[in-house]
Parts: C-alpha cells; structure tokens; sequence
C-alpha cells in the first residue's frame, strides 16, 4: 500500500554561514541559519518520509538542542529516514520536492543535488524530483530572508 507523506521547511539566510542544499555546498553571499547545516531542502524530504511512515517529525528525532547534531551534514537525516523504511519493511517509490530562493541560481547545482538524495535515501535519481522557483520578490523569500522547501514522498509500506 503506498502511503504519501509531506514535509515543509524554512530556515533564515545570514551572513557567515555556508549554503547547503540538498547536500550540495552552493556559493553564495549568506548561507542558512540553523542547528544542524540548516540544508532546508533536506529537511522537508526527510519530513515527506516520516510523514509517510507516520512518525514523528525531524526535529523530534534530532533535537536542535542536541549537541550532536551540531552543524550536522543533513545527509545523517535523510538516511535515517530511508532506514526507518526498510526496517518498515517498505520502499520509497518517489520524491518531488520545490525549493523557493530568490538567489542564487539553483538550477545549474540540481542533478548534484540530485544524485545526493538518490544515494542518501537510496532510489534512483529518476524517481526524485527537484525543482526551483523564485517567490517573484514577494514575502520572506522574496526578501532573501529566508529559504522554504517542499517535499512529498510516496512510500510503500507493508499492511
Ligand atoms: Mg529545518
């Protein structure tokens, strides 16, 4: 039976910071904000797989308070998602996930994005999409404050 699952995500842009998404390392003037390498994109994928599974949320299996997970590549986390499947039992048929950043350009870095989230959750690339928009200057995004993310999966899991 294929169970779907979402996840959504925002982590604020700062100065100082490496920008991480989708495990790729983009150059760019800020970075984001958070616990971990604050990869937004990877959150919300891991988020769209536990959702699909019914567990609990990202921030509930990896504390933001929790010193391990300090500046922790976000790959840890989606790989443990994918492991909670196939301890499940299950499989995860497809990814699609949306990422909106007003800067910088996405599109040249998504096949490594790509080919990160195939080996971290373990599907072939052609079974995960990502795709980049603009928020056409408007809201948080718009601003450059910030980055948000949306995923959702589609994971087949035993009765
Ligand atoms: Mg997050």
């Amino acid at each position: 039976m294929v169970h779907v699952g979402i996840g959504y995500d925002v982590h604020p842009l700062v100065e100082g910071r490496k920008l991480t998404l989708g495990g790729v390392e983009i150059p760019h003037t800020h970075g984001l904000d958070g616990h971990s390498d604050a990869d937004v994109l990877l959150h919300a994928v891991t988020d769209a797989v536990l959702g699909a599974m019914g567990e609990v949320d990202i921030g509930h299996l990896f504390s933001n308070t929790d010193p391990t997970w300090k500046n922790a590549p976000s790959r840890i986390f989606a790989e443990e998602a994918a492991r909670r499947v196939r301890a499940r039992g299950g499989r995860i048929v497809n990814i699609d996930v949306s990422l909106a950043a007003e800067r910088p350009k996405i599109f040249p870095h998504l096949p490594a994005m790509k080919a990160n989230l195939s080996a971290a959750l373990g599907i072939p690339p052609e079974k995960i999409g990502v795709k980049a928009t603009t928020n056409e200057r408007l809201g948080f995004v718009g601003r450059e404050e910030g980055l948000a993310a949306w995923a959702v999966a589609a994971v087949d899991l035993p009765d």
